[in-house]
Parts: C-alpha cells; structure tokens; sequence
C-alpha cells in the first residue's frame, strides 16, 4: 500500500547529470518520491552506487554483461532490485503501471522512445531530453493529449516560460495575449571569441560551460549555439509557437532562464541561480513548490545583467535549427541525426569545431523527403541522416 500522495519515479538516465540532480531532490523528500526504476547506458559503477542508495525495484543497463554484473553485486548487498537490459527494458520502466512520474534524462536520440512511451502510458512526464520533441514534436505532443499524459518541461528555458504562462496554456498563445517568447541563451564559452580563435576549439575547452555543469554533448551543443537551436524547436512544439515568435536573447549571467513578452508591454521573467535542480524540483512537485537544495538568487552579488544579440556569423548552428524548424517536415530530424553524429565525431578529435554546424548544413542540403506522421519514418531518416554525416566525417 502506497501512501496517498507518494510518486513513484522513474529516473532515465540516472547516472547522467540531470539525473543525478534528480535523484539529489528526490533524496531530500523521502516522504514524497519513492524510486521505481534507475537506468544508465555503460556507467555501471555509478548505477550501482544509486542501487544501494535508492533501492529501485528495476535497474536498467544497456549490455546483458553489465547486467550481469550489477545483478551479481546487489545480490552480494542482499538487494532485490531486478536488472535487465537493452532498450526494450527502458520502454518498460517508462510505462509500467506501478509509475506515476518519469524522468526523461537519457542524452541524445537514444532517449525519445522510453519517453515515448511515457507519455502514451499517460504518465507525468519530466522532460529533459529535447532531441525527443526535435526528432518527433507531432507524434509526441500527440501522444501527451491523447492519454492525457502530463508534460513538464525540465529545460530550463522552457521551464522558465511554462512558469511565466498563465496557469492554463492549452489554448494557445495569442489566446493568452502573448507576443513573442524570449529565449535566453549564455551564449557559450567562445561567445566573445573570434574566428579565428573559434576553428581551433578544443573539446576540453568546449565542454567547460561558463554557468553549468552538464553532460558533454549538450556542452558541446552550448557551444556551437546548437543547443539554442534545438530548445527553439523545442519551443516550438511545447508552446505551440511558430519560429517567429521566439527571439534567442544573449544573457551571459545565466540569471534569467528566459521571458515571455504580452501584447499589452510586459515582460515575465523567470530567475534564479544556474541549478537544475530547480526546474527538476517545480516538475516533480508541480503545481506545489518543494526545497530544491538551492539557495535564493543574491541578486547583490550579481550585480548587472547583461543582454545581446546572437551572432549567427560566427554561430551558424542557431539559424540552421530555425531554418529546419520553419521547414518543417523532417529536416529537423536530419538537422538532430548529422548534430549527434558531428559532436561525436568532434569530441573524438576526428573532425574540428567549426566542421559541426558545416557537416549539419551538408547533411541537410542533401535530398531527402518524408513527413513526420509514424515513428518508423522518423527512425529511418535518422538512420539515413547518420550514415550522410558518418560518411562526411570520414572524408
Ligand atoms: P549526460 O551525458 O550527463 O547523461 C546522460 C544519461 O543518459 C546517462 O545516465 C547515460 O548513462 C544515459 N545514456 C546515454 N546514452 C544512452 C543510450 N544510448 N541508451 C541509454 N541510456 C543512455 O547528459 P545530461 O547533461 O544529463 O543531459 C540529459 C538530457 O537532458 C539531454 O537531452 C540534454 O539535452 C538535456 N538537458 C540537460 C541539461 C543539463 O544541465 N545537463 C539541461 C537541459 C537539458
Ligand atoms: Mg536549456
């Protein structure tokens, strides 16, 4: 028997930043949230650890060996936890019907079918993994309202606006006299280089972000203003929004995690210090507010906030996204398929900095055609967008 308002969570991707983070909140609410599932890709070790600490009922691992393995040693500590592995266990620790919440954290493409499948199961749905709504924004916006699933979105960005739109957003935007929404951007380590400085990058130097710490791709994503690109599209679906009525504004402080601007002049601002743990914690307890571990914003010590436009000269990625967004179709999932492909390939030193945003722009000027109305298709153009941007790297 469960008490009245305990959650069972799902936590993907546990081993990962955002999921770490999660499950620091999770922790400091023991009369709320009990673990249901915890998953990682290889990490085992790490999984481990969070087995012992969280006491999941299922662990989830990618390779049948490493299963083996952690299933060997919670036998050893005398635990229960079931382990299995591959993607099919992921799906069915997202759906399954002990779960109330699910945490999606997974990086990169790998991510979109355990959310996927979260949100037909009509769970809440803590959103992290943007590449989901960039590769499939219909299908998936379509699942959330047709199992009455619901959707938080634990980006910051979008968080900030979801907190900045009146309570009830199902109507639209311009029902809510909202004109433009304003995403914040940091602008990334190399926002005040020049290019010349920019085409010798290294991924060390791309991976150490100003304002937070995160996994490598999306740090990478950072740094290409990629990142910004797929929070528009992401945006986009969320909100119901055309690319039009997004402006990416520059705010190197990272203080103001974005705005929406109404039809009347103003402008609603969501602030706070750069910690996930917030947008993680007003998911989790929605639409109540809990102690996420975060200290209030010391606005003395910030002292100045800072604004500026993108520069698209020297940051290509960002009108690549906005311009596969406008086009619609499939070219954003090209646009995501040949990204993962090229930060890959740059954080294995095979291909430069500057080679991301061109080997994107190659990928999508290639011919390629289809809409977005099944899965299938969605996963075959992904696998063709992959093959186009491998072979470019290899060139
Ligand atoms: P991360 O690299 O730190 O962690 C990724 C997690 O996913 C790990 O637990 C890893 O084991 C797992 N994983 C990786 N590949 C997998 C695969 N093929 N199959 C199954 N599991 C796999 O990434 P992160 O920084 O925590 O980001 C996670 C997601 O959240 C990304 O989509 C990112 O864009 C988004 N996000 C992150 C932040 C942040 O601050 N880190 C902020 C906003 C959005
Ligand atoms: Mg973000």
């Amino acid at each position: 028997s469960r008490l009245a308002n305990m959650q069972r969570v799902t936590v993907l991707g546990s081993t990962g930043s955002v999921g770490t983070s999660t499950l620091d909140v999770i922790s400091r609410h023991p009369d709320r949230y009990c673990v249901h599932a915890l998953t990682a890709h290889t990490s085992k070790e790490a999984l481990l650890a969070q087995c012992l600490a969280h006491r999941p009922a299922v662990a989830v691992l990618d390779d049948e060996a490493d299963a083996a393995w952690l299933r060997q040693e919670l036998k050893r500590a005398g635990q229960s936890t079931d382990v299995s592995a591959g993607p099919e266990a992921l799906c069915d620790v997202a759906r399954d019907a002990s779960v109330d919440c699910v945490m999606a954290a997974i990086v990169g493409s790998a991510g979109l079918l355990p959310a996927l499948a979260a949100a037909e199961a009509g769970k809440r749905v803590l959103l992290a993994n943007k590449e989901a709504l960039v590769m499939s924004g219909a299908l998936f916006m379509e699942a959330v309202s047709r199992s009455g699933a619901t959707l938080l979105p634990i980006d910051s960005e979008h968080n900030a606006i979801y907190q900045c739109l009146p309570a009830e957003h199902r109507g639209g935007l311009v029902r809510h006299g909202v004109r433009q929404l304003l995403l914040t951007a940091s602008g990334g380590p190399f926002r005040t280089w020049s290019q010349a400085d920019i085409n010798n990058v290294t991924p060390e130097q791309a991976c150490a972000h100003p304002n937070w710490s995160m996994g490598r791709k999306i740090s990478v994503d950072s740094a290409t203003l990629m990142n910004k690109g797929l929070e528009l599209i992401e945006a986009c679906w969320l909100f119901d929004a055309t690319p039009e009525q997004i402006q990416v504004v520059v705010h190197p402080q990272s203080v103001i995690h974005s705005m929406v601007a109404y039809q009347d002049g103003s402008v609603i601002a969501q602030l706070g210090n750069p910690d996930m743990r917030i947008p993680i914690a007003y998911g989790l307890a929605w639409p109540e507010r809990i102690d996420a571990g975060v200290e209030t914003l010391d606005l003395f010590q910030v002292a100045r906030l800072d604004f500026e436009a993108p520069d698209e000269t020297r940051f290509p990625c960002l009108g690549l996204a906005r311009e596969a967004m406008r086009q619609g179709g499939m070219a954003p999932v090209v646009l995501n398929a040949a990204n993962e492909v090229a930060v890959e390939a740059f954080l294995q030193r095979r291909i430069g900095f500057t080679a991301i945003g061109q080997l994107v722009a190659d990928v999508l000027s290639r011919p390629y055609q289809g809409c977005v109305d099944s899965l299938d298709s969605v996963l075959a153009t992904d696998q063709w967008a992959r093959q186009q941007a491998l072979e470019l790297v290899t060139k």
